[in-house]
């Protein structure tokens, strides 16, 4: 190595990344400090479930709404999982709402109604993995534990110019242990945890992106391998993406004289698991082949493309409605478990001209 290369392997500077966050941190709702100082430890992990597979804006929107409906464990733990489930629509992945509500009855049963700090406890609650638990620990509770998400390997294979997809186990293996490296660095200084840890996954979010770093606004750049290389477009290699299945289905916003309509609970398990929606169909069921389509709504999923072909009309006296099936007043669809993907065919049929059709894809 001649004196003008640099040093290999790097490392990142916890400091660098701490004193960074102080001053660029988003001003996001879940970063609210208590009066005391530090997070309320429920609100993170309120918000922590809310993040998995959503975006940032959306969960900021409705971050406020579901902690001021459920300020603490004991709140949502005496509610139904359907209260939680209303309040969750528009977010995707609903499965996440149900174990958030799981997780606050065993915060309750098991911990007095305080989130656990300890890792392993925390692990032990439903939806809780050890990213989670890390952030919880580490964020609200101040202690030195490590974290990795996609964003924060990301930025650990750039600093150290790690070949290989993020998605890969021995990378992440290799992640968890760097991130470990680099909080107990941190804790050696007395760094705060929580600024070092939310410094790497905004680092990751909001500079070290994918496609595009902004290197030169970046606190790591003097110690990034990736960088000194020009490395930053190959590492991570990009995830080999899988061609999403098509899965088209039927749906039928169905009204009576009242102008109420017909929705029924969909069953634990499988997609949109305990979800409300109008009747949907793989098949069409030759009864209701008759009403009109008033138009289609797509929606892309992880690994399938599911379109949805929207007819609508009053109900054939001919077609047997599922099990279970209620007549729901307009105004009362608000507070039902709708996802957002039938909320769409929703909102499609009942604003549509009857017979009138009119495609819509998202
Ligand atoms: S210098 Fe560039 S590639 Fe390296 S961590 Fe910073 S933003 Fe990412």
């Amino acid at each position: 190595m001649t004196p003008s290369e640099p040093p290999d392997p790097f490392k990142p500077d916890p400091a660098a990344l701490a004193r960074w966050f102080r001053v660029r941190a988003r001003d996001l709702p879940w970063r609210t400090e208590l009066p005391g100082g530090g997070r309320d430890p429920w609100a993170s992990l309120v918000s922590e479930f809310m993040l998995q597979q959503t975006q940032v804006a959306r969960v900021a929107e409705r971050f406020g709404p579901v902690l001021a409906r459920f300020p603490t464990p004991a709140s949502m733990a005496a509610s139904t999982v359907e209260d939680v489930l209303s309040l969750w629509a528009g977010l995707g992945y609903y499965r996440r709402a149900r174990l958030l509500h799981a997780a606050s009855r065993e915060i309750v049963a098991r911990f007095g109604g305080l989130v656990p700090s300890d890792t392993l406890d925390l692990r032990s609650l439903p939806g809780v993995g050890p990213y989670t638990a890390g952030a919880i620990a580490s964020i609200a509770f101040g202690l030195p534990r490590p974290l990795v998400d996609g964003n924060v390997a990301r930025v650990l294979q750039r600093v150290h110019a790690r070949p290989g997809c993020a998605s890969d186990p021995g990378v992440m293996r290799w992640a968890w242990k760097q991130a470990g490296l680099l909080i107990s660095a941190a804790a050696h200084r007395a760094l705060p945890p929580a600024q070092v840890n939310e410094g790497l996954m905004e680092l990751g979010a909001t500079i070290c992106t994918p496609a595009a770093p902004r290197c030169g606004e970046c606190p790591l750049a003097a110690s990034c391998l990736a960088h000194a290389k020009g490395a930053q477009a190959r590492v991570p290699r990009a995830k080999d993406r899988a061609a999403r299945a098509k899965l088209s289905l039927h749906c039928a916003v169905l009204l009576d004289a009242r102008g109420r309509v017909l929705m029924h609970q969909r069953p634990p398990g499988g997609l949109w698991s305990g979800l409300w929606q109008p009747p949907t169909h793989e098949a069409l069921p030759p009864a209701l082949a008759s009403l009109p389509v008033v138009g289609e709504v797509t929606r892309l999923l992880t690994h399938r493309r599911v379109v949805m072909v929207v007819r609508s009309g009053r109900k054939p006296r001919a077609w047997r409605a599922p099990a279970g099936s209620v007549w729901v007043a307009r105004p009362d669809l608000a507070a039902l478990g709708v996802g957002s993907a039938h909320r769409a065919v929703l909102e499609l049929a009942l604003r549509a001209p009857r017979g009138t059709p009119r495609p819509r894809r998202r």
